[in-house]
């Protein structure tokens, strides 16, 4: 067997010769070997094997030849002998692995496969069974040079059993590909070749998937940096349901690699948080040996984590939520980092204190805007579409509340909106507040980071208002929770221009 390394597997599933051998050859950028999915082929003769010359000469990195059954995830149905002959051709004619299923290893692909260049894989589409360290055992009888897992994570903990797979091959030293799809698998995916997988598979784009949850070869490689991961690296990530749209990924990855800390952040997708911190955070309980430094806890945890917490800053207490959790030795600490996060990029402009400030909305964020301007000795009123039930907030702060109606009478200079009011694909093009109320005003807050430009933000600058956009709080909350888990100062800008790429790609 060569040396245990990384590898980034390219899985080829375009519906042409042509495309397919195209996109091998794009793959070599990314990728250190290609698994060429035969199944997904439309222009491809399959009781004629010379065919697979035209895949194979040529080929830009080592290849593994799969023609899935169609029971166990295959595109379309391939009678069962020329299947078996595909796969022994493609080893005479360059292949350096062909992969079988299990459930389809019999004494015909026995006889036929070179077991010293065979992958002989399991997978499970709906689950992962509470026996998969039988179905390991099984599955290593039959002989090959790499045996491969594939089951659906239905929940985080389901990645847990991958793991427990991975340290048990790599003690008996036998090569195992093991990973759990779906979102809440994606760490086995990001996390398996450090942890002893033969390799990862990647998409060569998105939307060219050959499985729930496969991360493209470009995000392995460049915001996962992948290669460079081990068993020592800092873990941290962002807990919540969802997670997959997270601009922090990109900016926590990036300012680690910029700063040339050994750090990784990853996606948790999370149901109930009592199981995780029980199963993968406290240090005496949990069932994974990783070097976890914390996380970013979002909706819908920002308060559930509070019962697990050692400790809680002042201003996480204050506001009754947390969104950066730092583990310290045993111990985990809360903090609230979107005070600082919405307050600094204002306070960098205008000075705060007995400054008129009118807050729109009195969820979440409203909490966290409303708490760090009091901290900045800004005079706050709160206007809310509900003021009943914005009235606890108010309370609780000693501050005024009112409808939304009102805020056109409102002296405020500076007005925020703490409301989805304008957000993409949430009523987008409208403002939580009419074009005339922006009539001697000084400075307009969207906390809205997606559109940049809210309609908000548009109606204000036509009246000559100073504006700030959501991506600022983004960018200098995500500052602060760097500085926690790092213990380095941010790249702020480097953050601010990452979460900036997340929001308007480069075309
Ligand atoms: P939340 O807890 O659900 O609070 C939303 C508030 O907006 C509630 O008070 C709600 O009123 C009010 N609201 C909703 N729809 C409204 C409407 N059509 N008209 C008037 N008021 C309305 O949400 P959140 O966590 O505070 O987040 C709110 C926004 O802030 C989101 O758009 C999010 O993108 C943004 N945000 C940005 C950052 C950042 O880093 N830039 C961080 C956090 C949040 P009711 O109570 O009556 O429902």
């Amino acid at each position: 067997m060569p040396e245990r390394q990384t590898r980034i597997c390219a899985v080829i599933t375009e519906p042409t010769v042509a495309e397919a051998r195209a996109a091998m050859q794009r793959a070599a950028e990314t990728a250190d070997m290609i698994e060429l999915r035969l199944d997904y082929l439309r222009d491809f003769d399959f009781n004629e094997p010379d065919g697979l010359s035209a895949l194979l000469d040529g080929k830009p990195l080592p290849v593994i030849v799969t023609c899935r059954a169609v029971d166990e995830g295959g595109q379309q149905k391939i009678n069962e002998a020329a299947r078996l002959r595909l796969l022994a051709t493609s080893l005479q004619r360059g292949a350096d692995y062909c992969d079988i299923e299990a459930a389809h290893y019999n004494e015909a692909a026995a006889a036929q496969l070179d077991a010293s260049r065979l992958i002989v894989s399991y997978h499970n589409f709906s689950e992962t069974p509470d026996y998969l360290t039988t179905i390991y055992e099984r599955l290593i009888r039959l002989p090959a040079a790499v045996h491969k897992i594939t089951v659906r994570a239905n929940d985080i903990s389901d990645s847990l059993e991958v793991f427990r797979l991975l340290d048990h091959a790599a003690a008996a030293r036998r090569p195992l590909i093991a990973i759990a799809m779906q979102e809440a698998g994606l760490l086995t995916r990001i996390l398996g070749p450090s942890r002893g997988s033969f390799l990862t598979f990647g998409s060569t784009a998105r939307g060219h998937e050959s499985a729930p949850g496969q991360l493209t070869c470009d995000e392995l490689r460049y915001l996962y940096d992948i290669q460079r991961l081990s068993r020592d690296t800092r873990i941290v990530g962002i807990i919540g349901k969802p997670v997959s749209h997270s601009a922090s990924p990109l900016m926590h990855n990036r300012a680690f690699r910029e700063r040339g800390l050994d750090f990784v952040y990853l996606p948790f997708e999370v149901n109930e948080v009592g199981e995780f911190f029980r199963r993968f955070v406290y240090p005496a309980t949990r069932e994974i040996d990783w070097q976890l430094r914390g996380f970013s806890v979002t909706i819908p945890h920002k308060t559930a984590v509070i019962p697990f917490l050692d400790e809680m800053d002042e201003t996480a207490q204050q506001i009754g939520a947390v969104n950066t959790v730092v583990v310290e030795g045993d111990r985990l600490i809360g903090y609230n980092t979107d005070a600082h996060g919405a307050i600094a990029p204002l306070a960098a402009i205008t000075d705060l204190q007995g400054a008129p400030c009118a807050v729109i909305g009195a969820g979440g964020s409203a909490r966290a805007v409303v708490y760090g301007l009091l901290e900045r000795g800004a005079r706050v009123s709160l206007f809310a579409r509900n003021p009943a039930k914005a009235a606890a907030l108010a309370d609780e702060f000693g501050i005024a509340v009112d409808h939304l109606d009102a805020i056109a009478e409102s002296d405020a200079e500076i007005i925020i909106n703490t409301t989805p009011v304008g957000m993409m694909n949430h009523n987008e093009g409208e403002s939580s507040i009419p074009r005339a109320a922006w009539r001697n005003r000084r400075i307009a807050y969207d906390l809205i980071y997606n559109p940049l430009e809210t309609r908000f933000l548009a109606d204000a600058r036509e009246q000559s208002c100073l504006t700030l956009s959501g991506i600022e709080m983004l960018a200098a909350q995500a500052a602060r929770q760097f500085e926690l888990w790092t213990g380095h100062k941010p790249p702020v800008e480097l953050l601010r221009a990452a979460a900036l790429e997340k929001v308007s790609p480069p075309k």
